[in-house]
C-alpha cells in the first residue's frame, strides 16, 4: 500500500536495449526509414540538451548506459522493477512498451502478480489484428498501446477496423498517445496527433475503453470535448506533464485534475507515472505530486481509490487476481 491506497500504475515502460518507444526517447517507433545521419546527429544532440535540463529541473539522476539485451538482462530488469514497486508500496505496474510483445510478455510472466503488459506492435501491419489476438490469448498481455503521431495514417483510418473488432472481442483497453511526442527535438505537431480524430472510432466501438495519456497534452481542450462526447474515453495523468510549460496560459497539475474530474468524474481518470529508466526507477515524485493535488482539492477517499488503483483494476480486469 502507498499511504492508505492500493496503487496501480497504468502507464510505465519496460525499457530494454535498443527500445526507442519509451517517453522522451526516439519518435520513430513504427515508421520505416530514418533521417539522414547528419540530421539524426543534430536531433540527438538537441534532444540530449533538453533532457539534461529537464533532468536537473527534477533532480533526476543520470540514466545508466544501455544494458545488454538477452533473456538474462530482461529477467534482471524485471526483478529490479519489482524491488522498486516494493520500495514504494506500489501494487502493480502496467508496461505500455517493452522491447516487443514477446519480450514484454516474458517479463510479465516472471512477475504476473505485479506486472501488466500492453501489446505495442504497429497497428497498420497487415497482421496487426492476428498479432493482437496472439498477444492477449497466448502471451497474456492485457491492452494495446499506440503512438498516434508515429503512425503512417490517422487513427480513424478504416483499415484499422479489423484490429478494433479484435480488441473489442478481447475486452482490453487501448492506450493511445496524442499530442507532442518525445523529448526536445521530437514531433511537435502532425496531422495524426489530434485526439479529436478518435471520435468516430469511439462511437463505432463503444465497448472499447480508450485511454489518452498525459491529459491529452496540447489537446487538453479536444480531449475534454471527446470525453464529453464519448463515455468510453478515459485519461491518464502520467509523466512530468512538462508540456504545460508551452501552453500559452498558466495550467497546473491541480488545474488539470480539477478540470477532468469536473468533466468525467472519478471513474475515467487513471494514475500513471510514465516511469521508464534506471537509476530513477519508479518516479515517486509524480505520484507524490498527484496525491498532494488530489488531497488539496479534498477529493473524497473513494475517488482517490478509483484514480490511483481501482479504475486500472477494472480496465485490466484484475478483480480476483
Ligand atoms: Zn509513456
Amino acid at each position: 500500500m502507498f499511504q492508505d491506497l492500493r496503487v496501480v500504475d497504468f502507464h510505465a515502460h519496460f525499457t530494454v536495449k535498443g527500445d526507442v518507444s519509451a517517453s522522451g526517447g526516439g519518435v520513430r517507433q513504427y515508421a520505416a526509414g530514418s533521417p539522414a545521419a547528419e540530421q539524426a546527429a543534430y536531433l540527438r544532440a538537441q534532444s540530449e540538451r533538453y533532457r539534461a535540463a529537464w533532468r536537473l529541473a527534477w533532480d533526476f539522476p543520470k540514466p545508466e548506459p544501455e544494458r545488454e539485451s538477452g533473456q538474462a538482462a530482461v529477467d534482471a530488469l524485471a526483478d529490479r522493477w519489482v524491488a522498486e514497486l516494493d520500495r514504494y508500496g506500489i501494487d502493480r505496474i502496467g508496461f505500455a512498451t517493452g522491447g516487443g510483445n514477446d519480450t514484454l510478455a516474458h517479463a510479465v510472466a516472471r512477475h504476473p502478480a505485479r506486472f501488466i503488459g500492453f501489446a505495442h506492435h504497429n497497428p497498420f501491419d497487415p497482421d496487426a489484428a492476428a498479432e493482437m489476438q496472439r498477444a492477449v490469448t497466448e502471451l497474456g498481455l492485457r491492452g494495446l498501446k499506440i503512438l498516434a503521431p508515429a503512425l503512417e495514417r490517422r487513427i480513424d483510418d478504416k483499415s484499422l477496423y479489423p484490429l478494433w473488432e479484435t480488441v473489442e472481442a478481447l475486452g482490453v483497453p487501448v492506450l493511445i498517445h496524442f499530442g507532442m511526442l518525445g523529448g526536445g527535438g521530437g514531433i511537435s505537431w502532425n496531422e495524426r496527433d489530434n485526439p479529436g480524430a478518435l471520435e468516430p472510432v469511439c462511437r463505432d466501438f463503444p465497448t472499447i475503453q480508450f485511454v489518452v495519456p498525459h491529459f491529452g497534452i496540447q489537446y487538453v481542450k479536444e480531449l475534454l470535448f471527446l470525453c464529453w462526447a464519448c463515455e468510453n474515453v478515459n485519461v491518464d495523468t502520467s509523466g512530468s506533464n512538462q508540456w504545460t510549460r508551452w501552453m500559452p496560459y498558466s495550467l497546473t497539475l491541480e488545474d488539470l485534475i480539477r478540470k477532468f474530474y469536473e468533466t468525467v468524474g472519478p471513474d475515467r481518470i487513471l494514475f500513471g507515472s510514465d516511469s521508464s529508466w534506471f537509476p530513477r526507477g519508479f518516479s515517486i515524485r509524480y505520484l507524490q505530486d498527484q496525491i498532494r493535488a488530489c488531497r488539496f482539492m479534498n477529493l473524497p477517499d473513494d475517488a482517490l481509490r478509483k484514480i490511483f488503483g481501482d479504475n486500472a483494476v477494472r480496465l485490466f480486469r484484475l478483480e480476483g487476481d
